[in-house]
């Protein structure tokens, strides 16, 4: 859009008509409501650390909002479909809110987002005792570098199958008083490891610490291993454990750090797994805080981004299709699902990098986001060549662009780094694949996939606006 004002100098008023220049975030919005936004995301963000855990949170946050679960709502549709609240669980590590339209027919806006982050998984038999120590033996999930994860606070996030097929929630490291776990790492007095810092610091050295009193001094002859006995014995105490339990469970190691403010101005966030939790977060408040939404709304939150989005409960698996095909006999529709699909548009909201001022070399930064300038929009991912990218075609891009412009929504441009620097992707390609329109928009994060992410308290709340702003305008 044209500026109308003029600065009186010629060659001032071409550069505001013309060029483009980013804006801060700060300087469009009120303090006190990005900062109250914020509040609510650091209580989400340490109820859930681990898939399960946020799928369950948000959908205590969904009933908390009216909203009922697809089966029971399908039993007894009422006669006014739009406007209706519902939600679907996928196996309880993926899930998808909607807010049905008035006809199912004009397609569904989605916004997509992960909830699976980069952490260490135990092994299916975990435990073991050494030098009178009881440890447990991980196997990272996603991408990480393995040198963070020592010498941090870190929790138990998961679930255990016993033997009789109860299911038992085990979270330890998250309420005051609970013990946390560490990953202990070399002094550096003996530390002579010297190389490439992949080589230097090895997965199977990634062993936390479980225990270390031994069960009893008394009658030990032929006992092996008193330690680890104790710990399964605390274990058998508390939840009726044996160890056979373990492997068939899903007991994920994540840090046990409660998010904080960051700086004087306390203007951003350190949490574990912003990426993904901060667009999901932000996507569910927008489609419980969008007004006049006149074609169906779709906050869907996938597991398994980390490692490929492979799985029953990763993008790969479009349950949410099934869903659709559900609905289309209460709407009365000719409509197939195809023409839904053509007709539907994906936000991949997912993170960005944004630039960290210590490391700016890996970055081209004219195509880089910065903290503080609003949602981040990145045309594709990918590496070197766009291989494996989900570019978007201008023509979503353009409608985004459009829509964020004309409901003063603060964005900015941000590929992931230098050509040929890296690479990365996102849910966008899973969804493209199914021929939906995608482009990927989110948070631009410092230190994605450590064990304290940051992310400014701003862009978090940009985001959340951008999100229910695409909500709000149907297409
Ligand atoms: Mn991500
Ligand atoms: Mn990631």
């Amino acid at each position: 859009m044209a500026k109308k004002e003029t600065t009186g100098n010629p060659v001032k008023d071409i550069h505001k008509r013309l060029r483009r220049e980013p804006v801060s975030a700060w300087s469009r919005r009120d303090r006190e409501e990005i900062f109250a936004f914020n509040e609510g995301y650091k209580r989400f963000l340490f109820a859930g650390t681990t898939e399960r855990t946020s799928v369950n949170e948000t959908i205590r946050l969904a009933e908390e909002n009216g909203y009922i679960p697809f089966e029971t709502f399908l039993e007894n549709p009422p006669k006014k479909l739009e406007g209706q609240k519902v939600y679907y669980n996928n196996r309880g590590k993926s899930v998808a809110f909607w807010v049905l339209g008035k006809d199912i027919a004009d397609g569904v806006n989605f916004v997509a987002a992960h909830v699976d982050s980069p952490r260490l998984d135990l092994k299916p038999a975990p435990l073991y005792e050494d030098t009178d120590l009881c440890l447990a033996k991980t196997h990272y999930y996603g991408g990480v570098k393995k040198y963070q994860w020592f010498n941090v606070p870190l929790g138990i996030d998961g679930v255990v199958m016993k033997a009789n097929g109860e299911k038992v929630p085990v979270r330890i490291g998250f309420e005051p008083g609970d013990p946390i776990f560490v990953i202990s790492d070399l002094l550096p007095h003996l530390d002579r490891r010297e190389g490439d810092i992949t080589k230097v610091f090895q997965a199977e050295t990634l062993n936390v610490l479980m225990g270390s009193i031994p069960l009893t001094f008394e009658k030990t002859e032929g006992v092996k291993d008193l330690v680890l006995l104790n710990v399964l014995n605390l274990l058998n105490e508390r939840y009726g454990f044996v160890e056979e339990d373990l492997f068939s469970a899903e007991l994920e190691i994540v840090p046990a750090i409660e998010p904080k403010d960051v700086g004087f101005d306390r203007s951003m966030l350190a949490a574990y797994g912003h990426d993904d939790r901060v667009c999901a977060y932000t996507a569910l408040k927008a489609l419980f805080d969008a007004r006049s939404v006149s074609k169906t709304a779709c906050t869907i939150l996938l597991d398994k981004e980390e490692i490929g989005s492979v799985g029953s409960t990763g993008a790969n698996h479009t349950f949410w299709k099934k869903l659709i095909k559900r609905l289309l006999p209460l709407y009365h529709t000719e409509a197939s699902i195809d023409t839904i699909i053509e007709r539907s548009m994906v936000i991949s909201a997912d993170v960005a990098a944004g630039i960290n001022p210590s490391f700016k070399e890996v970055h081209e930064e004219k195509n880089a986001a910065k903290l503080g300038y609003g949602i981040t929009i990145t045309k594709y991912t990918g590496r070197g060549g766009k291989g494996g990218a989900s570019d978007a075609h201008a023509e979503i891009v353009g409608y985004i662009r459009r829509l964020f412009n004309e409901a003063g929504i603060v964005w900015q441009n941000g590929l992931l780094g230098k050509v040929d620097q890296g690479g990365g992707g996102t849910v966008a390609l899973f969804f493209a694949n199914e021929g939906l329109s995608v482009i990927d928009a989110g948070v631009a994060v410092l230190g994605m996939h450590s064990p304290y992410e940051i992310v400014s308290k701003a862009d978090v709340y940009e985001t959340y606006l951008a999100y229910k702003t695409f909500f709000e305008h149907s297409k």
